[in-house]
């Protein structure tokens, strides 16, 4: 027997001056950064909300408050780090992620490779089970206005059935 679960994640934050630009637990050259309590990593927030979403464990407002000041200016690469550790204790192992990062500028394709390899670094995943893509706003919208960054994220994960007493 196959125990399959997806999840999906979703993450929008406001582009400020004054604030350095991290996502997908890179740091991106640009002369504006996402505003959040944290450092604001769409791209980590919506892949943590997937991860969490798949293995029935709520969202990430739940596991790491904003109103916890341990949880002011964090990297969210532990926020990720935390959110696998949970599913390794559930017995779960991811299988792929696939996202979309949207943002009018910068422009994040020259960007993706080095994040695919951050990511794969963070969730022990082969680069291959983890794809990135980007869209702009078109010029209309608060993505397309610069307002805003926005990403979603979908993952399927396994449960390992081992010890359950379940036979295939
Ligand atoms: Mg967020």
């Amino acid at each position: 027997m196959i125990d399959l679960r997806t999840g999906i994640g979703h993450d929008t934050h406001r582009l400020v001056e004054g604030r350095s630009l991290r996502l997908g637990g890179i740091d991106i050259p640009f002369d504006r950064g996402l505003d959040g309590h944290s450092d604001a990593d769409v791209l980590i927030h919506a892949i943590v909300d997937a991860l969490l979403g798949a293995a029935g464990l709520g969202d990430i407002g739940q596991i790491f408050p904003d109103t916890d000041p341990k949880n002011k200016n964090r990297d969210s690469a532990e926020f990720l780090l935390e959110a696998v550790r949970l599913l390794n204790d559930r017995g779960f192992r991811i299988l792929n992620l696939d996202t979309i990062l949207f943002a009018e500028k910068p422009k994040l394709g020259d960007h993706r490779p080095k994040i695919r390899q951050r990511l794969a670094d963070l969730l022990q995943l082969d680069p291959d089970r983890i794809n990135i893509k980007a869209k702009t706003g078109e010029k209309i919208g608060i993505i397309g206005r610069e307002e805003a960054i926005s990403a979603e994220a979908i993952v399927l994960i396994e449960k390992n059935l081992k010890g359950t007493g379940t036979t295939s």
